[in-house]
């Protein structure tokens, strides 16, 4: 299976205490802890010439991660739209934190996925609601961020095919903080931690559901179904 990980990388860049967590980007920690699985991960960003995202590497992407925050805005219509297309062709897609803005989230939900936030001292906690779902493999009934940014509801985003999260902040509100589609023949898994200034993905329950989410996104090998004016299967009769 062949990942790429994408990441805007600014706020590494920027800012110092991000850089104090993540040097070397967001992008790295997270390819690390999945080729640790003994996968094929690459990695891309923002400022490179396409992104990062040619059409060799999206054609041989089985599951692409996205993560941005300041510079969704930056992102050429252009590649959002390859990429969509790829994802309707079979690509799995993970769509972390604050990726819930980004272009190609909105344009594959088709809402405006906003939702309340806060940057606080709020502690986390993520309960399973899904215990049957591969993506919570491993996880018990719940597991806790003890610092995390706040998303709270509502989140305006379609009815979820499946819900397998449901995150409890210390402030009051709960959030739908894992959720799954499906788009053409692709798969789509959207998981809320991770903001820039603590060390989420460093945590080993949000290690393992981002594991268990680029297995259940791999594609399904199959052609995309064939629309549009069709002959019949069999002979008709009568008039
Ligand atoms: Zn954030």
């Amino acid at each position: 299976m062949n990942i790429t990980v994408w990441n805007e990388f600014r706020h590494e860049r920027n800012k110092q205490a991000v850089k104090d967590i993540y040097p070397e980007g967001i992008h790295q920690v997270i390819a690390d802890f999945l080729k640790e699985e003994g996968r094929t991960v690459q990695t891309a960003t923002l400022d490179e010439a396409e992104h990062g995202l040619t059409d060799d590497v999206l054609n041989n992407t089985d599951v692409l991660l996205w993560w941005g925050h300041v510079a969704h805005e930056e992102v050429s219509d252009e590649i959002v739209e390859k990429v969509r297309q790829r994802v309707l062709d079979g690509m799995g897609l993970i769509v972390l934190h604050s990726g819930h803005f980004s272009k190609i989230f909105k344009k594959l939900m088709g809402t405006s996925c906003d939702l309340k936030w806060r940057e606080a001292k709020d502690k986390e906690r993520l309960w399973v609601v899904d215990p049957a779902h591969p993506i919570a493999e491993g996880i018990g009934e719940y597991f806790e961020l003890e610092q995390e940014e706040m998303y709270g509801e509502h989140f305006d985003i379609p009815a979820p095919d499946e819900l397998i999260f449901m995150s409890w902040f210390t402030g009051g509100e709960v959030f739908r903080s894992g959720v799954t589609y499906k788009r053409g023949n692709g798969r789509i898994f959207y998981f809320r931690p991770g903001h820039e200034t603590h060390p989420t993905y460093f945590n080993e329950n949000v290690q393992r559901v981002i594991q268990n989410a680029v297995k259940w996104a791999a594609p399904v090998k199959r052609e995309r179904p064939v629309y549009g004016n069709a002959q019949p299967i069999e002979e008709l009769r009568g008039e």
